[in-house]
């Protein structure tokens, strides 16, 4: 091995072991910045690495690429929104799935074109080119269709039309068929643009029946396919970091979309084929029905400013309200009279994993203050007053007491096991399941309607002067 190839070796492995420190670090808040930060370095080592590669003639083309795409980075890091961050990922995907597939794509006619040997294109190598080609093709289509749901430029309600599974399954089916041809019979061109066109329809399709509210699921899910597409163009350049880090991403968004599922007592079968949100599940329970009792400003301050421990329970409300920042200044104002403040952190709250960590998060609120599920659960018995901050599914007890219920088995915050509750939202509107909720009609439950971001500021004003 020559120096260039043994530096190119020892980049590509330092990149494989940054990237695996920096997905340990990234498991946690605490330490998910340094993760980052690991992983961020590894990506410069990979890069340096191919760009010291023997293969490169002119170097003209990547540094323009470098400079488009760089600046394209940089520009979507500091001016998309924390709120836009499903779409903003949904469309880096789309863009790593594209470069696979590009990269597939002129793989392929270089041996269709006779740039290099077609005696060298064997079975394995058609195997690895056409599953890259395919499924960065689909996820390209996919993602971009995640994007205009998630951006609003597509309607987010599930598209749903008769036979649409067993038309989609079919196609999916035959552009299979037409990928395993092709491995015995690689020079066939029409059935590779046809495999290809086909690959791109079906990313289309696959998305379009699913709600939006369901889009993190499946780009965690598109995701590990990105991942899996980049191993595979790993395996056709006999690239050791896209294998490694492909292997890594394609199981990491795999494990994600299975860990989301888990927290919504969902399969990914449901997910992907259910059309959750379209209208057909969204029944309303029989549940404990009577009366919303509404209560004031005022008394609930009173009842905040002489309570032992307060547990708030942020939920999508929070993030659409922006209101992190009020509800820190909620917080502070509690602490300054002896109160106990925690946050009660469901795994699924908001729309995307972590939605609630990264809003709390940006108002600087103590990590040492958030809980998980399991942690929190056990504490709601001594809670003096539990504070839903436009939460409603991941509170809903019907998960927990009615096995009709369609999210019945949905682990929940019980919330309503506290001394008091307290629901902040803006009037009778329903979660992302669509359902009823019973704790809004619990004795134990107080509503109070508005905007949660200008009633929390309202409430920080009046505890202030309770
Ligand atoms: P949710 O069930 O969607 O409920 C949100 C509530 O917030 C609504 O009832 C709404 O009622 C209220 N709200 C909206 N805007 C508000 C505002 N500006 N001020 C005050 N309240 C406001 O939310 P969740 O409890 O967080 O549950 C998340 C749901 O999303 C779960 O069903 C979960 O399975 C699903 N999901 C989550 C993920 C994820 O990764 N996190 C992924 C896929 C699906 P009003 O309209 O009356 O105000």
């Amino acid at each position: 091995m020559d120096g260039a190839k043994i530096f190119i070796e020892a980049t590509y492995l330092l990149a494989s072991i940054l990237f695996i420190l920096g997905l340990k670090g990234m498991s946690h808040p605490d330490t998910a910045r340094r993760g980052m930060h690991l992983a961020e370095f590894g990506m410069l080592m990979a890069i340096v690495g191919t760009l010291m590669h023997f293969e490169i003639v002119s170097y003209t083309w990547i540094i323009v690429g470098l400079l488009i795409g760089s600046t394209l980075g940089a520009a979507m890091g500091v001016w998309v929104p924390m709120t836009a961050m499903p779409q903003r990922t949904a469309l880096s995907h789309a863009f790593g799935a594209f470069a696979a597939a590009l990269v597939g794509i002129a793989e392929y006619y270089s041996y269709t074109h006779a740039f290099k040997p077609l005696a060298e294109l064997s079975h394995l190598k058609m195997s690895a080119m056409g599953f890259e080609i395919m499924l960065g093709s689909l996820t390209t289509t996919g993602s971009l269709v995640a994007f205009g749901k998630l951006q609003g430029i597509v309607p987010g309600q599930p598209l749903v039309y008769r036979g649409q599974n067993i038309f989609n399954m079919s196609l999916l089916a035959v552009t299979v068929g037409l990928f395993i041809y092709l491995i015995f019979v690689p020079t066939a061109i029409i059935p590779f643009h046809v495999m290809l066109g086909l690959a791109f329809l079906f990313g289309i399709l696959l998305v379009l029946p699913i709600g939006s509210a369901d889009m993190p699921v499946v780009m965690s899910l598109l995701n590990s396919y990105a991942g899996l597409a980049s191993a595979a163009t790993g395996f056709v350049l006999s690239n050791n970091v896209l294998i490694i880090a492909g292997t890594l991403d394609g199981f990491s968004g795999f494990i994600l979309s299975i860990l989301m599922c888990r927290a919504m007592n969902r399969s990914i079968t449901n997910v992907l084929f259910g059309a959750f949100g379209s209208g057909a599940t969204a029944v309303l329970t029989e549940g404990e029905q009577g009366i919303m009792r509404e209560v004031g400003l005022d008394d609930i301050a009173t009842q905040l400013a002489y309570a032992n421990k307060v547990v708030f329970v942020p939920g999508y409300g929070l993030a659409t309200a922006q209101a992190q920042q009020a509800v820190r200044e909620l917080a502070n104002a509690l602490e300054q009279r002896g109160v106990t403040v925690k946050y009660g952190i469901h795994p699924v709250a908001g729309r995307m994993p972590g939605h609630m960590n990264v809003l709390l998060a940006e108002a600087n609120v103590p990590y040492s203050q958030l809980y998980e599920l399991e942690q929190i659960n056990p504490e709601f018995p001594s809670t003096d007053v539990a504070v839903v901050i436009g939460a409603n599914d991941v509170v809903n007890p019907d998960a927990r007491d009615n096995p009709q219920s369609p999210i019945a088995g949905m682990p929940i915050l019980e919330v309503d096991h506290a001394k008091s509750v307290v629901v902040l939202k803006r009037g009778q509107g329903k979660g992302f399941s669509g359902l009823e909720n019973p704790l809004f009609f619990k004795p134990v439950t107080g509503m109070l309607y508005g905007d949660a971001k200008d009633t929390l500021t309202k409430l920080v004003g009046a505890v202030q002067h309770a």
